[in-house]
């Protein structure tokens, strides 16, 4: 088959790592690069860190704001879905590349895999959960964690081709661990020679708005350990445009590579943060979560009682910090075996996707394209 796989943002590059070298053993990936994620330090490091291809594309799209951004990049794509005329489109999660690379290979009337699908907060403010709605419900393939997430599109009368694969995130976190560990740079061993606990703040909804930003940071002022904090562009400009201060015992880092930033997460004490990824990681590694948002579409890790929302109230950020975290007997395998990505192959060299795949070659036959 000849695929396109569309990324963008960071978390699609940490799972493009492992799910592009399984697919590569038997059919031809072209990666395309919305550029979303622009800032050097977010993009071409992961490649580099991850040993990810390189694109075959990269759209460079920098625009302001992000309705602007997905309207950039939905043209781009159409124009290298053309050129490149694949059988099959890849798109993942939840970002804005996922919703532009959905509309892109839907209006080209090719056929679309969503890794990650099934996936719900439930809370419409967000824009991820849009980019998932949308994008659950005109794939043509849906390639999904759990069996909650399979039961969730199930609930809005998507039942066709939806394969339980695992986590693919979980397949690269078990294959890098080791290494993270060993490759830790001085500055960051240092750091890690007394407890602290890691912070990640970067959804739109806690860094747009000055009072949650302030009231998340607030709740460190008197934090009784050192709080790791590498801070996302987007963060660090609205601190500065808000002019936050950062408490004394946050130590405020440039965005790390995987590696740096899988080190620091396993030997956390706690971990807070509004990261989907993180979130899932803070689990892998077995390190209690405090999730900054109101709701999450993990809510397995927060069943299993290893993930709390605390939202942005200062006090139940300070309590979370201050309180002997949570430590439950249990860590079942809510991600998978570590083999998301041969299930997802499997799921696209299937006999059904064969035949998805078929009909829209069919109707674009029909229909002169
Ligand atoms: N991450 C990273 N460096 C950092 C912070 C996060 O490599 O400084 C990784 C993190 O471990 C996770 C991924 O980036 O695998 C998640 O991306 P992000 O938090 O940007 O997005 P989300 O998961 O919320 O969509």
């Amino acid at each position: 088959m000849k695929i396109v796989s569309i990324v963008g943002a960071r978390p699609e590059f940490v799972q493009v790592a492992v799910l592009s070298r399984v697919l590569r053993r038997r059919h031809t990936e072209l990666l395309v690069h919305t550029g979303q994620h622009y800032d050097e330090r977010m993009s071409e490091r992961f490649f580099t860190d991850l040993g990810i291809p390189e694109p075959d594309v990269n759209l460079g799209v920098a625009a302001a704001s992000p309705s602007a951004q997905t309207g950039e990049m939905l043209g781009g794509l159409a124009d290298a879905l053309r050129r490149a005329r694949p059988d099959l489109v890849i798109v993942r999660g939840d970002t804005n590349s996922t919703l532009a690379g959905s509309l892109a290979a839907k209006q080209l009337l090719l056929p679309l895999a969503h890794v990650e699908g099934g996936m719900r907060s439930y809370d419409r403010t967000m824009p991820e959960e849009i980019n998932r709605i949308v994008s659950d419900h005109i794939a043509d393939i849906a390639l999904v964690t759990d069996d909650a997430a399979r039961r969730r599109l199930a609930g809005e009368g998507i039942t066709t081709n939806v394969h339980v694969c695992g986590d693919v995130m979980y397949d690269v976190f078990l294959q890098v661990r080791v290494r993270a560990r060993a490759q830790r740079e001085p500055r960051l061993r240092a750091l890690q020679q007394q407890p602290y606990d890691l912070l990640t703040v970067h959804r739109a909804e806690n860094t747009d708005d000055p009072a949650r930003l302030r009231a998340i940071m607030a709740a460190f002022t008197d934090a009784p350990r050192r709080i790791i904090f590498p801070v996302h562009p987007r963060t660090a400009a609205r601190l500065a445009e808000f002019g936050i201060r950062l408490p004394a015992a946050v130590v405020a880092l440039e965005p790390l590579g995987y590696l740096d930033i899988v080190a620091l997460e396993c030997a956390a004490r706690t971990i807070f943060t509004d990261s989907g990824g993180v979130q899932r990681e803070a689990y892998f590694a077995a390190v209690p979560c405090f999730t900054l948002r109101e709701a999450t579409e993990w809510t397995n890790t927060v069943e299993a009682r290893w993930n709390r929302l605390v939202g942005s109230d200062t006090a139940a950020i300070r309590a979370a910090l201050h309180a002997a975290p949570m430590r439950p007997a249990e860590h079942p395998p809510l991600f998978g075996e570590g083999d998301a990505a041969e299930r997802i192959v499997a799921a696209l060299e299937s006999p059904a996707t064969q035949r998805i795949i078929e009909e829209a070659a069919t109707t674009r036959r029909a229909r002169g394209r």
